[in-house]
């Protein structure tokens, strides 16, 4: 089974919790704004996330979710990054 990694943009308050818990150094702060007037976190090396749902659990917001999908989809999901 074949994972991929959402972060919600408008949830996310930038807080930079996840940016400093993943043990892969996936993620970064965005240099723009969010609707909500945040710099939201996104995952600037997607390659190297290894889905350990560290940064899911320890986002106070929620905004991070890690869904199961499809060996199919996960192949389109990697063509569009
Ligand atoms: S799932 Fe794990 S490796 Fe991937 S971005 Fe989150 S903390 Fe990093
Ligand atoms: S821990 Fe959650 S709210 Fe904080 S930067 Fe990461 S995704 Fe955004």
């Amino acid at each position: 089974m074949a994972y991929e990694h959402i972060v919600d943009q408008e949830r996310c308050k930038g807080c930079g919790l996840c940016v400093t818990a993943c043990p892969k150094n996936v993620l970064e702060i965005d240099t723009e704004m969010n609707t909500r007037g945040y710099f939201p976190a996104h995952q600037a090396r997607p390659e190297d996330c290894i889905f350990c749902a560290i940064c899911a659990t320890i986002c106070p917001d929620v905004a991070i979710t890690i869904n199961e999908i499809a060996a199919q989809a996960a192949g389109a999901a990697k063509r569009r990054k």
